[in-house]
């Protein structure tokens, strides 16, 4: 069994969902996961914003706007009174649930209702299409089986439980189309995986069901070594071992959701990235093989950092120090990124600042504390193992001309990331570029 993901830009218009059929095989049993089409969550998010902030007209005027262009898809995508009827319906249905949230008190569980309805949309949009022309397909509903808990983990054992069965009630049908990003949280209500997390549901229905293969099928044509909406002349990479591909994708590279590889790790499934638009291309796989030694393999950033600097006598010849300072963290369920120690001193980073107010006032306890919002984490992956050299003097020297805040190398074989000021960031990806490919 496979699992194809495709992404926004994949299901972006009418000629993009009728050419699917040209990657999917309706054949081959294998679960087709979409994103919404693109742009949409996008506007679901403003949508969304203005419900929040009161401003309902805003908010209509955004769900007309979008509702227009769904119908005008629904114009190019259907040929049929019937297919053309359907989808209308469709479009009625999902724009009136929305404009509906809004007439009475919002709060972020209703905005959490308005983010899945792009993926509710293209599902059954493609369904429909497929019914039109006469290939069978079964709709799988994510909310059915996708399920995080109280920690926002999902939970692949209730993934499998869930989805097999529904699988078995088909035995004779091989095309199965669900939802990505959205699914229940721990008080059943409607949640999703954050944005970009159809990636991650792809692979976690992959894991569940032990799939021989996760597709990300996408507008490029593979994993590439450096960001190309900052940097030209990026190239694709034809192999990744899934710790570098976890770095590339939790340090920042957009084209996969940050968690999306940890499941196909753990339960070793290889993920495939391709591109829609050159389907030929070979694409990156991200298998369990390790990778050829000795070389620099890509460069991803991840904005939004705040770098946090505690100062303290106290840590002097301490011990317990650095445990009583991540327990704050813990608390407040804030992961750290980066981490480096000197004797009195200890600088670490974080990308959600939701509760940095209130770990400051804690953190404070312990000594001086000083913050730095609006970093970037600069994460280069390759061969930096112990016994090669040469390659973290290379990293370094590329940025020797830009401020840098902290450094980290030796956490593991394959990274070294450094912390600089977001202003700085484009500069030190062409510099890091120019100089290491
Ligand atoms: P989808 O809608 O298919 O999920 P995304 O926009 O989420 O697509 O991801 C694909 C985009 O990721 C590419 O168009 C590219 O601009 C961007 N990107 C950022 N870093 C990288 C990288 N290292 N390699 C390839 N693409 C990258
Ligand atoms: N539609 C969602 C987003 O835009 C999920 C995804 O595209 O993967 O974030
Ligand atoms: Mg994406």
């Amino acid at each position: 069994m496979k699992i194809l993901k495709f992404g926004g830009t994949s299901v972006g218009s009418a000629e993009r969902i009728k050419s699917l059929l040209e990657i999917v095989d309706p054949a081959e049993r294998q679960i087709v996961v979409l994103s919404a089409v693109s742009g949409t969550t996008n506007v679901l998010v403003e949508i969304s914003q203005a419900f929040l902030d009161g401003k309902r007209d805003e908010a209509k005027k955004l769900i007309h706007e979008h509702k227009e262009k769904y119908k005008q898809l629904v114009q190019d995508l259907f040929s049929t009174e019937e297919g053309l009827k359907k989808g209308n319906d469709l479009i009625d249905y999902h724009f009136n649930l929305i404009e509906s949230l809004g007439n009475d008190i919002f709060t972020h569980t209703e905005e959490k209702v308005i983010l899945a309805q792009g993926e509710l949309l293209s599902r059954t949009l493609w369904h429909f299409h497929l019914t039109e022309i006469g290939v069978s397909s079964v709709l799988l509903p994510a909310l059915d089986f996708m399920k995080i808990d109280e920690d926002n983990e999902p939970i692949v054992d209730y993934i499998a439980e869930k989805l097999q069965p529904l699988l078995d009630e088909h035995p004779d049908n091989s095309l199965f189309i669900t939802q990505g990003y959205i699914c229940r949280n721990s008080f059943g209500e409607i949640d999703n995986l954050r944005r970009g997390g159809s990636d991650y549901t792809a692979s976690l229905i992959g894991s569940a069901l032990r799939a021989d293969e996760v597709q990300i099928w996408t507008d490029i044509d593979g994993m590439h070594n450096n960001d190309p909406r900052v940097v030209s002349g990026t190239k694709p990479i034809a192999h990744l071992s899934f710790d570098e591909a976890a770095e590339l994708a939790y340090f920042g590279a957009k084209i996969l959701h940050p968690q999306s590889v940890f499941p196909a790790q753990r339960y070793n499934v290889p993920v495939r990235i391709l591109n829609t638009m050159n389907p030929q291309a070979p694409g990156t796989l991200i298998s369990k093989e390790g990778s050829p030694n000795g070389m620099i393999r890509a460069i991803a950033a991840k904005d939004g950092i705040a770098a946090i600097h505690i100062h303290s006598t106290r840590m002097l010849l301490a011990y317990g120090f650095l445990r009583k300072v991540f327990e704050i963290f813990e608390r407040y369920k804030t992961p750290i990124d980066m981490i480096t120690t000197s004797e009195v001193a200890v600088s670490l980073t974080i990308d959600d600042t939701s509760n940095l107010l209130d770990i400051i006032k804690e953190v404070e306890l312990f000594g001086k504390v000083g913050v730095d919002e609006g970093q970037t984490i600069i994460c280069v992956v390759g061969d930096f193992a112990a016994n090669t050299h040469g390659y973290a003097a290379r990293v370094l020297d590329a940025v020797k001309h830009l401020p840098i805040r902290m450094i980290s190398y030796g956490g593991s074989d394959y990274n070294v990331s450094i912390l600089l000021d977001t202003v700085h960031k484009t500069e030190a990806l062409r510099s890091l570029h120019n100089r290491l490919f």
